[in-house]
């Protein structure tokens, strides 16, 4: 069996074919991770199209010499490893040009003008630059039966992690100090590191959806959301939990209720051929019938990957392309209560043939931790 970057090669060559392009330069490193394995910070893939005959090659400066051995020998060996100095965009550029004038695909979400500049500049008149970003990200949307176990891995141990971090009780104890230890304990437990930085918000401050955990102690009787995730083995997790600090008044639960209600009812909605924004809808009118649609001013959901944020989108403004089976995204609706309150609730699910599989496994009715 071809290695996984090998596999993933061989598509995007076809995507290139149909799109009338010569070749890629990947350049955004989550890209060139995903298809040659290489992890370093400067590197840069050019994929030629499955109808040329022309070399893959991947570039790295004298720093990666050894890394990129290892790692792109192992995943992509196709491509042929180049040490180059200065900018890897010019120096392909300068490579290509040595060839036959081609359209030369590259990632406007990811290569800046300046390089831009230098990369048109070594390759010369006759070659034509096309923007051609998102494809590589398109190809990661579809995660293979490995990618969905690492995923779901990473998910397993942020949730110990937080399991364990629980253990030592919320009240008392600043946002920041449980932030600090639950990544701490993420790392511990083998995760490369924090996915995103971890929230942890209580009382009005969670009516922040990207609120920064402070130091301030979580008071009695407040919500607590903490949003949290890992990257293990190259792939990462996202989820988020809402917890009572002790016993909460009946509004906490009534508006934690609803939140839990529209974040099942996303889940049910989960299934390959619906759009993220029909799924977005099903969970948003849930809050919407109890007249809270307005504090609601998010999307439902979101890739995640090599990336924590990825396609394709739930949401009410993107999102029209259909689920398809391999997808995995998160379902996390919220409701935010300036001055008193925020509920978010987000499980992390693998878009199966015969519907979602959850990853995320805490429950989720509301607990009350002391
Ligand atoms: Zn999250
Ligand atoms: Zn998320």
């Amino acid at each position: 069996m071809l290695p996984a970057g090998e596999r993933r090669i061989e598509r995007l060559a076809d995507a290139l074919c149909e799109r009338g392009v010569g070749c890629l330069l990947v350049s955004a490193p989550a890209n060139v991770r995903y298809l040659t394995g290489y992890t370093g910070t400067n590197g840069l893939a050019v994929i030629a199209a499955s109808d040329s005959d022309a070399e893959r090659l991947f570039l790295t400066d004298f720093r990666y010499e050894t890394q990129a051995e290892q790692q792109v020998g192992a995943h992509a060996p196709s491509c042929r490893r180049e040490i180059a100095t200065g900018d890897l965009a010019e120096a392909a550029g300068k490579l290509l040009a040595q060839g036959q004038a081609q359209r030369v695909g590259f990632d406007e979400q990811d290569l800046s003008v300046a390089r831009h500049e230098r990369l048109a500049t070594a390759l010369g008149e006759s070659f034509e630059l096309v923007p051609c970003g998102g494809m590589v990200q398109r190809l990661r949307e579809v995660k293979e039966e490995d990618e969905q176990r690492r995923i779901a891995a990473a998910a397993e141990l942020a949730d110990r992690a937080l399991v364990e971090i629980l253990e030592g009780g919320l009240i008392g104890r600043t946002e920041r100090e449980i932030a600090i230890a639950l990544e701490t304990r993420m790392r511990t437990l083998g995760a490369e590191g924090p996915s995103f930085p971890s929230i942890v918000a209580s009382g009005a401050h969670g009516a922040l959806p990207h609120a920064q955990p402070r130091d301030h102690a979580i008071e009695r009787g407040t919500l607590v959301t903490i949003d949290w995730g890992c990257v293990l083995d190259g792939y990462c997790s996202d989820c988020t939990r809402t917890y009572g600090a002790g016993a909460v008044s009946d509004h906490h639960r009534e508006i934690y209720e609803l939140v839990l209600a529209a974040q099942l009812a996303g889940l049910r909605a989960i299934a390959p051929g619906r759009s993220g924004k029909e799924v977005d809808a099903l969970a948003r009118e849930v809050i919407e019938a109890a007249g809270y649609g307005e504090r609601f001013g998010h999307g439902l959901g979101h890739g995640v990957g090599v990336e924590v944020h990825e396609g394709p989108r739930l949401s009410k403004t993107a999102g029209e392309d259909p689920l398809q089976v391999g997808n995995v995204v998160t379902v996390e609706p919220g409701v935010y209560l300036p001055g008193d309150l925020g509920v978010r609730i987000e499980d992390l699910v693998v878009v199966g043939e015969a519907g979602p599989r959850v990853v995320s496994l805490l429950a989720k009715d509301l607990t009350e931790v002391s």
